[in-house]
């Protein structure tokens, strides 16, 4: 079969898979105004929920498509986490950090199926998403300027069973995103490769919808038991339902639990079937694996089709949801002609080293709370009583890629960042800033008019990308009230007088003075320039 490059593409991005990280991708790149399409193989939204945790960067995406109201009530913050030591007496107790840089919480736990219906609901249908249901990609061709993809319908006979039929149809698109999952077949149908980071462990999740949350308002929102007997994990998962993870052990196998009496046996100490239903017990398979590139010409991969991490961390889905967040504005900004294909080549350099590291850390965690063996668990113990529990998470900053290179070679402490929200005021309007001030490419000062420095050019700059632009000087023009003192208080830290904030939320660059902001904003003109204009006519860059 050959590509048509005849007519225009049907769509701009085609998007295989439609779980959490496909919607929330839909959904930023249609709010952008593209046209967007989501083929997923399954009727309806995943009845089973894998992840319950993510973090306040996680909430500051969902609150940049308009969901914070949604969601308010379905998103639990975690106020307690604790860990159990073998003899079930506490190890560690970890105090939350509130607000967190992003302006949220540090946590939240919640049930997955509701958090893909605000997705699809609230933010995909406004935004004119095309979401084909019934749909499994099976073929993928790509040209220089466009990618044709195969699709079979597939019926579901019986939950969670498809059905392949006879009915096929091929659509085209100038992009393809591969987010569908870890047996991705974008990725395979590209040739992508993965490597195996070397973790695997077998756990029975199970789900349960008490009759009465408040009968269970005594345990933590979230906690490990670290008993070598029988590691097990113990959280709320949103306002009505909690979960319960068990590791199995070696000589175990994952059919023992098919009997629902052995699942019950397990759930003893805190569930009864008195208690209220099970909504699922299955064993996963926690594994730890990583592409070797995320872009092959025009297709791209996001979420678990580019990596796994074992869900001690609760991360997974947030790094899904941040190759997401990096990827949607750069397709934007290429899609509307501001940029070459090359800038996309910066997802590799800016998501791998972030994704790899949670992967790591999270197989760390994992060896420590996986311990089977009594007298290291109890070397464990002994040393984790002698120390404080560790501060939230903070992942690494962004090392490489579309990030300031300051001309006098001093390096820029915040570049690669993540920046901080904080409450600002402005014309009577009060609440957190991109609400107030606005989304997408920021530039934020600490005193005076943030464009009375800079040249025509600069400030055609600052249109193109529709920059929401604030100094946090009230009296000044852009200014804002810095209602909580968190970016006057984060520019301080960082001797920064201005921050330019890209719309994944991970600072491009600072300058320490008024003087040097040309320099930053030529930088971004600079490097989106040099994008521009290297790109090889019909060859893809
Ligand atoms: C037990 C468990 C607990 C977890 N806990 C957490 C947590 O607390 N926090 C966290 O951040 N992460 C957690 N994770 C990880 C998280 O669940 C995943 O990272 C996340 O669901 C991945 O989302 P995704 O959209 O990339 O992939 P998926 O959710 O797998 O979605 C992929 C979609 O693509 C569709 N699809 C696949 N192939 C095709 C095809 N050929 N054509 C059309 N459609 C296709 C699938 O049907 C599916 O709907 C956990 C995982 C597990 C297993």
């Amino acid at each position: 079969m050959t590509i048509d490059n005849a007519h225009e593409p049907e769509f701009d991005v085609a998007i295989v898979g439609y779980g959490p990280v496909g919607q929330a991708l839909a959904a930023m790149l249609g709010r952008a105004g593209h046209r967007v399409a989501a083929f997923e193989r399954f009727a309806e939204i995943y009845r089973l929920p894998r992840a319950v945790h993510l973090d306040h960067e996680i909430m500051r995406l969902l609150q940049s498509l308009g969901l914070s109201e949604v969601l308010a009530d379905e998103m639990v913050p975690v106020d307690d986490y604790r860990w159990f030591g073998a003899d079930g007496e506490l190890l560690l107790h970890f105090e939350p950090r509130s607000p967190a840089p992003s302006g949220w919480e540090a946590d939240y736990m919640f049930f997955q199926p509701e958090l893909e219906r605000a997705i699809d609901d609230h933010a995909c249908t406004p935004a004119g998403v095309t979401v084909e249901r019934g749909w499994a990609a099976e073929g993928l061709l790509q040209s220089d300027e466009r990618v044709m993809l195969t699709l079979r319908r597939v019926t579901e006979n019986e939950p969670g069973r498809l059905a392949l039929t006879g009915d096929t149809r091929t659509v085209t698109a100038r992009w393809v995103v591969g987010a569908d999952g870890a047996n991705s077949f974008v990725r395979e149908a590209s040739g992508i490769t993965r490597r195996d980071l070397g973790f695997q462990e077998r756990w029975l999740v199970v789900d349960a919808e008490p009759h009465d949350m408040a009968a269970f308002a005594h345990l933590p929102v979230a906690s490990q038991h670290c008993d070598p007997v029988r590691p097990t994990t113990v959280v709320q998962s949103g306002p009505r339902h909690r979960r319960w993870e068990f590791m199995l052990l070696p000589h175990e196998q994952a059919s023992d639990f098919e009997d629902p009496e052995r699942v019950w046996a397990l759930l003893e100490p805190w569930y009864r079937p008195e208690d209220g239903p099970l909504t699922r017990s299955a064993v996963y398979e926690f594994r730890s694996m990583l592409t070797d590139q995320m872009r092959s010409g025009r297709a791209l991969l996001v979420g678990d089709a580019a990596h796994l991490t074992p869900p001690f961390l609760g991360q997974g889905l947030c790094s899904g949801l941040r190759d997401a967040a990096n990827l949607a504005w750069k397709l934007d900004l290429v899609l509307r002609g501001l940029a070459s294909p090359r800038l996309l080549n910066t997802l590799d350099l800016e998501r791998q080293p972030q994704n790899e590291a949670i992967i790591r850390l999270a197989i760390e965690l994992g060896k420590v709370l996986c311990q089977l063996d009594p007298q290291a668990a109890a070397e464990r113990d002994t040393l984790l009583r002698q120390v404080e529990a560790p501060p939230p998470l903070e992942l690494p900053p962004l090392s490489d890629g579309f990030l300031h290179r300051p001309v006098d070679s001093n390096s820029d402490s915040l570049a690669g960042a993540l920046s901080v929200q904080g409450v600002v005021r402005r014309g009577g309007r009060e609440g957190l800033f991109d609400d107030v001030i606005g989304r997408g490419f920021q530039l934020i000062v600490a005193a005076g008019d943030p464009l009375g420095a800079l040249s025509s050019d600069q400030r055609a700059l600052i249109d193109a990308l529709d920059m929401s632009v604030a100094s946090l000087d009230p009296a000044a023009p852009s200014g804002v009230h810095d209602v909580d003192h968190r970016l006057t208080a984060w520019l301080t830290e960082h001797k920064a007088h201005a921050v330019l904030v890209r719309p994944d939320f991970y600072v491009f660059g600072s300058c320490p003075s008024r003087g040097e902001l040309p320099d930053l904003l030529d930088d971004l003109q600079t490097q989106l320039q040099l994008i521009y204009t290297t790109a090889t006519a019909g060859a893809l860059p």
